[in-house]
């Protein structure tokens, strides 16, 4: 069985459904993921803002526009009146549920709840549109198997078992549909994966059913070199190794979720970066085979902060980087990037929840600096340390960019860069001139 994930511009209208449902249907036994139609989530997150505020004026005006354009998509989508008044009476359902929230307290219970109704949407009209067509499709409920333990990591063997459960009772169909993004959390409550991790949806899938592929099918034709959004003349990478894909989409490629890469590297699955808008373009195929001796990509993660702990009394005393981490980790704040000196360190969050509190805690080591709005810019490749001359040319690309922090060593293939934020682009554009 294969896994083919679609993301939300790929089902972003009834035309774009249709389209899907021809790539889907190819003679293979596949289990198709949905993200919710583009838009609708971050639709969902102004909804549940209201509410938070009371503001029931806000909500409904949302609510009733999106119900406008679903039951447009719902018109076009279907040819017969049967299936519209079906796909109608589905889109009335799931909107009569989230106004139902209006009129009670709201809580992350509730928001969660609304936040789920894009994918149970999309999930719902493209199945109806394939049964429309003939076709005998099920749809496999992610509420039913998609589950977080209570660190908020996936629960794999929970995930394995009701997956292969169903599948075994639903028994042999054309195709199997399921939503990206939801799942429960350990107290049975829905709950989801974190924005864009319907790709961390496909991956688990995958990982649980021994998938023999998994397909992320975008709006573009594979992983790119650079940032498009940033950058002109960006290539598709043909071949990408599972620690290079993980890199990348940790660092800031868009294109994948950041913990999506894990599962189908643990299950040696090999996983490929498709586009809906121009499927034979080959893509990127991610797997375990290494490309050596290239510079592969680069990519940059935003929203990032540095802090820098300086202390006279660092030189010889063992102990101070624990002291240091055990902070952050008391404020369960992951730490991104690490570099030393004589007289300090300093490191990198991505989560300032708790920034004040642990500027706080470290002023008993030492002096504090922070500077916010910073970016990573990552270079991928096969960096090892008997190559000569990669650090002379990232560094010659960007001689007229302030470098506030240099990390390089802790993999193979990952040198990465602190620069602030208004010199991104500056930073990724001569990146793409000089090494690619
Ligand atoms: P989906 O809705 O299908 O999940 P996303 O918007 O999450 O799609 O990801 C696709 C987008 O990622 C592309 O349209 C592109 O703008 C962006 N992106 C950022 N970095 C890269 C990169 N290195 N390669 C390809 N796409 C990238
Ligand atoms: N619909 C969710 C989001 O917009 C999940 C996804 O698309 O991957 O974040
Ligand atoms: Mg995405």
């Amino acid at each position: 069985m294969r896994v083919m994930k679609f993301g939300g511009t790929s089902v972003g209208s009834a035309d774009r459904m249709k389209e899907v449902a021809k790539l889907v249907l190819d003679g293979k036994t596949n289990i198709v993921v949905l993200s919710a139609m583009a838009g609708t989530t971050n639709n969902l997150v102004e909804i549940a803002n209201y509410l938070y505020k009371n503001n029931n004026d806000g909500a409904n005006e949302i609510i009733s526009q999106m119900e406008r354009k679903y039951n447009s998509e719902v018109d076009a989508l279907y040819a017969t009146t049967d299936y519209k008044d079906k796909g109608r009476e589905l889109v009335r359902n799931h909107f009569d549920y989230i106004k139902s929230f209006t009129k009670d307290v709201f809580t992350v219970f509730e928001e969660k709840t609304i936040l789920a109704q894009g994918e149970l949407l999309s999930t719902g009209m493209f199945n109806f549109y394939l049964q429309e067509c003939g076709i005998k499709s099920e749809l496999l409920p992610a509420l039913d198997y998609m589950r977080i333990d209570k660190n908020n990591e996936p629960d794999t063997s929970y995930i394995r078992e009701n997956l292969t459960r169903i599948l075994e009772e639903t028994g042999k169909k054309d195709i199997y549909i399921t939503q990206g993004y939801i799942c429960r959390n350990a107290f049975g409550e829905i709950d989801n994966l974190q924005r864009g991790g319907s790709d961390y949806s496909a991956s688990l899938i995958g990982a649980a059913i021994d998938a023999e592929e998994i397909q992320i099918w975008t709006d573009i034709d594979g992983m790119h070199n650079n940032d498009p959004r940033y950058v002109e003349n960006t290539k598709s990478i043909a071949e990408l190794s599972f620690d290079e894909a993980a890199e990348l989409a940790y660092f800031g490629a868009k294109i994948l979720h950041p913990t999506s890469v894990l599962p189908a590297k643990l299950a040696n699955i090999p996983v490929r970066l498709l586009n809906t808008m121009d499927p034979k373009a080959p893509g990127t195929r991610i797997s375990g085979t290494e490309t050596k001796g290239r510079i592969t990509a680069v990519a940059a993660k935003d929203g990032i902060t540095s802090i820098r702990i300086k202390s006279g009394r660092m030189l010889l005393a063992y102990g101070f980087l624990r002291k240091v981490f055990e902070i952050f980790e008391s404020y369960k704040t992951p730490i991104d990037m690490v570099t030393t000196s004589e007289v300090g360190v300093s490191v990198t969050i991505d989560n300032n929840r708790h920034l004040d509190d642990i500027i706080d805690d470290l002023k008993k080591f030492g002096t504090v600096d922070v500077e916010t709005d910073q970016v990573i810019i990552c270079v991928v490749g096969d960096l090892i340390k008997q190559h000569k001359g990669y650090a002379n040319r990232i560094f010659d690309a960007l001689k007229e960019v302030p470098l506030h922090m240099i990390s390089y060593g802790g993999s193979d293939h990952n040198i990465s860069l602190v620069v602030a934020a208004d010199y991104k682009k500056e930073a990724l554009k001569a990146l793409s001139a000089k090494l690619f």
